[in-house]
């Protein structure tokens, strides 16, 4: 890969007009939820609101029509900064050699969950194709689907993928045709989240897998918690990064790119009235970068890594509700 083919991140966002809808909850059909974090978002002039269902969905309302949700897509760095909120410290094009690497060992992960190996594989939100390229190199047979041009553009220029660009119901695959199929960090992105999941159904053959991950921290009471007191959060001992991770910094967390937010409950209800079933729940916690990557010796960072380990433990023990949630589910 040359430098010159890293999208970079522009200076600043392109602008575009902003329209919003008003919706009702994605799990249950109700129109009773209530103010959850106002101003969470932002778009230029326009502040978007979390509100959360009495069935404990919390999802952003009034949020983005969905012209103004394709140009969010639309913007250059989506995939440079927009993405990774927080999470990580360098961008997802510059982690090129660690992601494909931490993929592949992914995939072998997914192989002896599911029983499945080396057959039809399909990602949605293939992002720049490293996914793809990890399970190729595990002898997959790999096709994408990504809305992000500049990321669909360089997964199929770079890596050579068979990547559509644009929506999964507007790509042309035949029903029941993959082994696998993967959708990592997407259904929170998505304004049909039950169509979506029927959608990879009936792409998957009977008995095939799909594996679902998508963050659970907003939607889950280390937040709710963080929100009760936050007159009292210790933000000197938590240090201006982690403070935006958590999303107390004070400022707007960016563009509404997570328009939903699942606690386990809303996405087992999901998931089963999709027609899967549930085969293994997985519950943790991200590491944060600028925490693992770069071993500050102080004592602040050493303690916030001896808190994400120990949570991380107890959640993947079942112990502790998880700030990621990762379902494997089969098509019966
Ligand atoms: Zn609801």
């Amino acid at each position: 890969m040359t430098a010159s083919s890293v999208p970079t991140t522009p200076r600043a966002r392109r602008t575009f007009p902003v329209r919003t809808e008003k919706v009702r909850c994605p799990i249950c059909s109700s129109d009773s939820a209530r103010p959850y974090r106002r101003g969470m978002y932002r778009i230029g002039d326009v502040a978007f609101d979390l509100v959360r269902c009495p069935c404990g969905m919390v999802y952003v309302n009034p949020r983005p029509d969905g012209p103004t949700l394709g140009a969010m897509y639309d913007d250059a760095d989506y995939y440079t900064d927009g993405y990774n909120l927080g999470v990580e410290t360098e961008n997802y094009f510059e982690r090129k050699d660690e992601l494909i690497a931490q993929y592949e060992a992914a995939t072998a992960q997914y192989e002896r969950e599911t029983g499945i190996a080396r057959g039809r594989f399909l990602e949605l939100g293939s992002a720049g194709g490293f996914f793809l390229e990890g399970a190729k190199r595990r002898g997959w047979k790999v096709q994408g689907v990504e809305l992000s041009p500049p990321a669909a553009q360089y997964s199929i220029r770079e890596l050579g993928h068979d990547v559509f660009q644009g929506l999964l119901e507007e790509a042309p695959f035949q029903a029941g045709t993959f082994d696998l199929a993967l959708a990592d960090n997407v259904l929170e992105h998505t304004t049909d989240p039950e169509g979506v999941l029927r959608r990879l159904r009936e792409l998957l053959r009977p008995g095939g897998c799909l594996i679902v991950i998508v963050p659970s921290y907003v939607n889950s009471p280390y937040f709710r918690l963080m929100l009760a007191a936050q007159a009292v959060v210790p933000r000197a001992l938590l240090g201006p990064q982690t403070l935006k991770l958590l999303k107390f910094d004070g400022a707007d967390s960016g563009f509404p790119y997570h328009i939903l937010e699942f606690d386990l409950r809303a996405l087992r209800t999901l998931v089963e009235r999709s027609g899967f079933r549930v085969e293994r729940v997985e519950r943790s916690v991200p590491l944060p970068a600028h925490l693992f990557k770069n071993r500050s010796p102080s004592v602040a960072p050493r303690l916030q890594r001896g808190v994400f380990r120990a949570l991380d433990g107890l959640m993947r023990a079942g112990l502790l509700p998880g700030a990621r949630l990762r379902l494997v589910l089969r098509r019966p």
